[in-house]
């Protein structure tokens, strides 16, 4: 079988053989408890403390305070739980505020989360974003008042890479004296992060976008910020999230995040000159494409293109057959022929959003996989404009 060029790292990645090796003994050998008495269990504990402080160094926050303990680092189950409780947390510590200010384009894990809290009589305030799905920071400036609790924006879009301005907007949250989160699951390893010169108060990741396994995530949580927790229980992580610590999937995580600490500055190069290259030919290429997105700011591993008159599950159906993976536009409402939320708030044409296709590169893919996207995509395109009733070529 031939081998899979897989472009789909927004929606997963491969564990890294690293991370793998290194979790592994905590599966088969190291498998007690960490909370037991007994040295078998507990001595697994100190390994947790240092996967906690490779996440903290990677994203530049503090790993104990003052008194010793373990804080900013919470351990949880993914990128959906550590957004589900941030919001959670700041609307039971923010009492008598009964708004949230988050924006369109948020992944499902927020806009669902809100959707149910504005059932609950919450006020929910979507920004808007323009036809490159950048913010408007007009509205945004608007809807933060003395009501609002927490404002969360996404540090970088998954479907179509934007990177937004989460240091500037934290600040006006806190003008108002809202808390203020940011969804980072795409962001973290692949642009540096530096919590030390922000004031954001929460930040969520997740281990499966950064080559550690699925199911195991972070909230970081600033020092001083009041946090209630979400999952109630036993007293892991000191009271502020129960469920015995999954340990492997942990260890894992502090392994990625070594990994990704010591190259992420060489990564952005790498991800970028692929994305480039894929772009720039396809251009050269294929007419009647677009590229979408804040070209000026965006995540160095994404590429979001609208190839119009055609649908993106089409592209992605021809593209299987050479083992190539990517999505489409409509990923997130799978089922459903609709485009993204995304792309709707940023107003695409229907003609144009209904064939947009995500590459998302990694570390593990190569310029020769580009070439072969290059080689296979153009006549895909072309046979599939041949079908379409849509298409003219005037
Ligand atoms: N937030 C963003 C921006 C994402 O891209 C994803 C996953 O696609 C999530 C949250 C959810 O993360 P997880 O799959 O770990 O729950």
């Amino acid at each position: 079988m031939d081998k899979v060029i897989y472009l789909d790292n927004n929606a997963t990645t491969k564990v890294d053989e690293r991370v793998a090796a290194k979790m592994m003994p905590y599966l088969t050998e190291r498998y007690g408890n960490p909370s037991s008495i007994h040295s078998f269990g507990g001595s697994v504990m100190p390994d947790i403390e240092d996967a906690r402080r490779a996440v903290a160094n990677l994203i530049g926050a503090n790993f104990r305070n003052k008194d010793n303990c373990a804080t900013e680092i919470l351990f949880t189950s993914c990128g959906t739980e550590s957004d589900n409780a941030a919001i959670m947390s700041a609307i039971a510590t923010q009492e008598g505020r009964k708004k949230i200010v988050t924006s369109k384009v948020e992944h499902p894990a927020i806009l669902s989360k809100c959707k149910e809290l504005a059932r609950l009589g919450y006020t929910v305030s979507y920004i808007g974003v323009d036809n490159r799905g950048r913010l408007d920071m007009e509205e945004l400036k608007r809807e933060i008042d003395n009501d609002t609790a927490i404002v969360s924006i996404m540090w970088a879009n998954n479907e179509i890479g934007n990177i937004y301005p989460v240091e500037e907007i934290a600040e006006l949250a806190h003008a108002k004296g809202a808390l203020f989160h940011t969804d980072a699951v795409q962001a973290v390893g692949k642009v540096p992060i530096d919590m030390s010169k922000n004031s954001i108060d929460f930040l969520s990741l997740s281990g499966h976008k950064l080559h550690a396994p699925k199911g195991i995530g972070v909230l970081y949580i600033r020092r001083g910020v009041r946090f209630r927790p979400l999952i109630v229980g036993g007293h892991q992580e000191l009271g502020r999230r129960a469920g015995t610590e999954n340990t492997a999937s942990i260890i894992a995580l502090g392994e990625a995040c070594k990994i990704a600490a010591a190259q992420v500055a060489e990564e952005v190069k790498l991800l970028s000159s692929m994305r480039d290259k894929l772009e720039a030919e396809l251009l050269k290429r294929i007419p009647k494409i677009r590229i979408n997105g804040d070209l000026d700011s965006r995540l160095p591993n994404t590429s979001s293109i609208s190839f119009e008159y055609i649908e993106g599950e089409s592209i992605l159906m021809l593209l299987d057959i050479f083992r190539i993976c990517a999505s489409s536009g409509s990923a997130c409402t799978t089922g459903s022929l609709e485009p993204s939320h995304v792309l709707r708030a940023m107003g695409l044409p229907y003609t144009a959003a209904h064939g947009t296709i995500r590459f998302s590169f990694s570390r593990y893919n190569t310029m020769e996989e580009v070439d072969t996207v290059l080689e296979k995509l153009p006549p895909i395109i072309s046979r599939l404009r041949e079908i379409s009733p849509y298409w003219s070529e005037k």
